[in-house]
């Protein structure tokens, strides 16, 4: 049994600048900050709830010099966080105060949602829904828990073609179709509530996606388990004709990728160990956290990574 979005990958400017308006301007928890395991050079921030659980998750490779992306084919087109419906007035105040950029709030599915930007240009959004101003929330120096951010929504695609993309989801990882709205149709994974919903946007005629800032670079589904993931592996294989990466370990979770028909880069990540592995639950985020095998050129690394004052 599959449950949803596990986390996003997305590529940044500026470390410090990428920091700063996901932990401050967001108010969510840096829960680790770690390298690039195949470039090491390079941050690996993950951002999410107090424990950084699965379907809360936004990552990022921060590159100082990237070239702006350019949307198009293949590629996610949006990540959405959910939000109580009443804290929809507070996030538009400060995306104003804060001189973010954004759309007036419009109906989508029903649900009141808020189109804004990161600072490279990454498309978010927050939709309000009524009720959840109870569920658990990191609160931060600015962003009080009755407005906080509670995990991901949903994420959207774009795609030549949904059929292939609809296929793999609803097979492998048993999400169904639950509506359609224009262009957009709706995949939700039945019973989650967090990172339960794929929109699939059919958009014949657009570019191929350039990948650069402000791209996402995968999409990461959960598996309870390796078992889970093994199972999940086969069946891409035997009844899809897609072939995984082996299993890498990232430290907090073990992942496989693969290129679903529709282009999008997809993973598939075990729910476990999680983030406390390496630091204690209370202390997420505040050190430099590197794989066993670099930890021996410690002092070499952190004499290459940009200073991060804001961090914290
Ligand atoms: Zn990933």
């Amino acid at each position: 049994m599959s449950n949803g979005i596990h986390h996003v990958t997305a590529i940044a400017g500026p470390a410090r600048r990428n920091l700063e308006f996901y932990t401050r301007v967001l108010g969510q928890r840096l829960v680790k900050k770690t390298v690039n395991f195949d470039d090491p050079g390079t941050y690996h921030f993950y951002f999410g709830d107090e424990a950084g659980s699965p379907g809360t998750i936004l990552t990022f490779f921060p590159w100082a010099n990237v070239a702006p992306g350019r949307l198009g084919i293949g590629e996610t087109q949006e990540t959405v966080y959910r939000v109580p419906e009443s804290a929809i007035g507070f996030w538009t105040h400060r995306f104003i105060a804060e001189g973010v950029a954004h759309d007036a709030p419009v109906k989508r599915f029903g649900q009141t949602t808020l189109a804004f930007r990161d600072p490279d240009g990454m498309r978010l959004a927050l939709v309000g829904l009524p009720g959840i101003e109870t569920e658990a929330a990191w609160a931060s120096d600015q962003i009080p828990t009755e407005h906080a951010l509670r995990g991901f929504h949903s994420v959207s695609l774009l795609l030549g073609d949904i059929g292939g993309t609809e296929a793999i989801l609803t097979d492998v990882f048993g999400f169904e179709r639950v509506g359609r709205e224009g262009e957009t149709t709706r995949l939700a994974k039945p019973g989650v509530d967090v990172g339960g919903i794929v929109d699939l946007r059919a958009a014949g005629g657009f570019l191929p996606a350039r990948p650069g800032a402000g791209s996402v670079h995968h999409i990461a589904f959960r598996a309870a388990d390796d078992a889970e993931q093994a199972a999940m592996a086969r069946k891409l294989a035997e009844r899809h004709g897609l072939r995984t990466t082996e299993q890498k370990d990232r430290d907090y979770f073990r992942s496989v990728y693969f290129r679903e028909p529709g282009g999008v880069l997809f993973e598939i990540a075990t729910d476990i160990p999680g983030f406390a592995v390496d630091e204690p639950a209370d202390q997420l985020g505040l050190s430099l956290k590197l794989p066993k095998g670099l930890e021996q050129h410690r002092a070499e690394i952190e004499a290459v990574l940009p200073k991060l004052e804001t961090a914290g």
